[in-house]
């Protein structure tokens, strides 16, 4: 049967990147592997437009590590825009470094407020860092980094993205958006397989930060000094994982980031008119804050979330969306990953198929 991931990380993956895995055995201490990292870095510099000025550090870690690298290296003030579950896992981390942090709040079904981060930045000079989540992935929100970007250069602060579900399928150019540091991960729209990350940040900001890290294993710093000095990891790193995403990330600039956007978008919009053509209401995103890989479409009344997740997963289309979006009525389906509109018509049919069985009539 056939299975597919209709879920916004991880995605779906070219079998190239699967058989990455079975390279042969390699330590992380051999110039083959050195050679690799440092091609997979370089190209993911370039990919966010940061070869001159930025340095891409890998962690063996899911995405949340690479936020909790940034939020370890902090010192002082940090601005949270909390809209949604990963900008609130963001402030969770932050409370645990014991980072003195302001909450500018919006709800997850509404874009950023600029005005309330002006605000905040006004009546509190102590403010040294604004740490946005440029995609929310619960909801599909895309953060306005440009004009963020503009008012923390206006306020001289230091802006820290997450640019975990934006990165590789969205407009990301971390010096135009006046970007310090941002994190990513290896299997959302890069396309590689889950369990590393990567932090790309101002070269002149790790390079002062020797020493700094509250965490050990997080160090962006030794992270950084140890590839380029010694060409290791410091610590065993998972070589096959990374051997994958260097595949994956290949195969990225030989479709290059404008094609991907285009391919994300147009199995978007497939998906979205096949939802209005089931009768289905589509949750109201206004165009410039839409992702391209992300569609919330209302749950009928009739039918029951978890019955129609577990219909759709049976049928092997993998879905899942958080209880809070659920809550306000939703239900998500992720378009990106290794995909293209075979499958999404295959979706919208298993959809189809299911939705009866649960109640819609
Ligand atoms: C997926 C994701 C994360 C990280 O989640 P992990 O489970 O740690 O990989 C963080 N932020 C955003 C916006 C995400 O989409």
């Amino acid at each position: 049967m056939q299975r597919l991931l209709f879920t916004p990380g991880p995605t779906n993956v070219h079998p190239l990147v699967q058989r990455a895995l079975l390279v042969e055995n390699m330590s992380h201490r051999e110039p083959v592997f050195a050679a690799i990292l440092e091609r997979l870095c370089q190209r993911l510099e370039g990919i966010v437009g940061g070869t001159e000025t930025h340095s891409c550090v890998p962690f063996a870690a899911s995405g949340t590590g690479a936020n909790e690298a940034i939020l370890a290296s902090l010192e002082g003030k940090l601005l949270l825009l909390d809209n949604g579950r990963y900008a609130k896992r963001i402030g969770e981390i932050a409370r645990r470094h014991q980072l003195n942090v302001r909450i500018v709040a919006t709800s997850p079904m509404e874009p950023i407020n600029l005005e309330a981060i002006q605000l905040a930045l006004d009546s509190d000079p102590y403010i040294k860092y604004i740490f946005v989540v440029h995609l929310q992935t619960t909801t599909g929100f895309l953060a306005p980094l440009q004009k963020i970007g503009e008012i923390a250069d206006r306020y001289g602060c230091q802006l820290l993205v997450d640019g975990i579900a934006s990165i590789g399928g969205h407009e990301f150019d971390i010096v135009a958006h006046n970007v310090a540091f941002c994190s990513l991960n290896a299997n959302k729209c890069l396309e590689g397989l889950p369990g590393v990350s990567f932090v790309i940040g101002r070269t002149d900001l790790i390079s002062a930060s020797a020493g700094k890290s509250r965490s050990f294993y997080l160090d962006i710093h030794e992270q950084w000094r140890a590839c380029k000095e010694n060409r290791a990891t410091p610590y065993t790193a998972p070589v096959q994982l990374l051997a994958a995403a260097d595949i994956a990330v290949g195969l990225l600039v030989e479709e290059t980031v404008p094609k991907r956007i285009c391919r994300y978008q147009t199995l978007r919009d497939q998906l979205q008119q096949g939802l209005l053509d089931l009768g289905l209401e589509l949750a109201l995103v206004s165009p410039d804050v839409q992702s391209n890989i992300l569609s919330l479409f209302r749950i009928p009344h009739n039918v029951n979330y978890s019955a129609l997740q577990q219909e759709l997963n049976q049928r092997g289309a993998i879905v899942h969306t958080h209880q809070e979006i659920v809550d306000a009525g939703y239900m998500a389906i992720a378009t990106l990953g290794h995909m293209n509109s075979e499958n999404v018509a295959w979706f919208l049919t298993q959809l189809s198929e299911a939705l009866p069985k649960v109640g819609k009539r």
